[in-house]
């Protein structure tokens, strides 16, 4: 097996840290990603997504309300907690509660990274998660991502469905529009052409 980057957990010979900058968006963003997503799956974009923000983290779990960062984090005085995940309760990012309920916190995101399936068990097995206010999308975007098939064309990788959503909370005033997060799909790009060659070269 070939040597892995400790940071970006690619091969050495395709290490994407070179080509990622990260930039501070001004909210925190909590990666919740499954153990299967961080061991098994090669296409993931959780830690991806995690290097190219400042303040972000991933937590590896199944659930979550046993995990004591997770704890940590959802008691903390200093976060606004909420989740990006559909519901009929969903608020886009203009409509959301934060500028009023969230004054002097900063804002935080969870970010649920599994497969669709995977997803909803962690959310069912998490109540706590449940109880948080949703975020979700004014506009409907279409994956760009070629490497794995989506289980339908909405689904966002975890990079794209972030891009996205900084997108919208910065045209909300709630991120830092100064910022730009053109990087994210830089690095989604580039991944996707590592993947493509990489796939040529095999069938070649
Ligand atoms: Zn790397």
């Amino acid at each position: 097996m070939s040597q892995k980057c400790y940071k970006c957990y690619r091969p050495l010979s395709t290490c994407f840290c070179p080509h990622i900058h990260p930039v501070d968006t001004g909210v925190k963003f909590v990666i919740l990603m499954h153990p299967w997503e961080a061991y098994k799956q090669k296409t993931g974009t959780g830690r991806l997504t995690s290097l190219s923000l400042i303040d972000s983290e991933i937590i590896i779990d199944q659930h979550f309300d046993g995990n004591n960062r997770y704890k940590e984090l959802l008691d903390s005085d200093d976060y606004y907690p909420m989740v990006l995940y559909p519901g009929s309760e969903a608020m886009t990012a203009a409509e959301c509660d934060f500028p009023v309920r969230g004054k002097g916190k900063k804002l935080l995101v969870f970010l649920v990274d599994a497969t669709w399936i995977m997803a909803r068990k962690m959310v069912y097995k998490t109540p706590s998660l449940q109880t948080l206010p949703r975020l979700s999308f004014t506009a409907s975007y279409t994956s760009q991502f070629h490497i794995k098939r989506q289980p339908a064309e909405y689904c966002l990788s975890t990079i794209e469905s972030t891009y996205y959503l900084i997108k919208e909370l910065q045209d909300a005033g709630l991120s830092d529009s100064s910022v730009s997060v053109q990087g994210l799909m830089d690095v989604f790009a580039l991944m996707n052409k590592i993947q493509m060659d990489h796939k040529k070269n095999r069938n070649i």
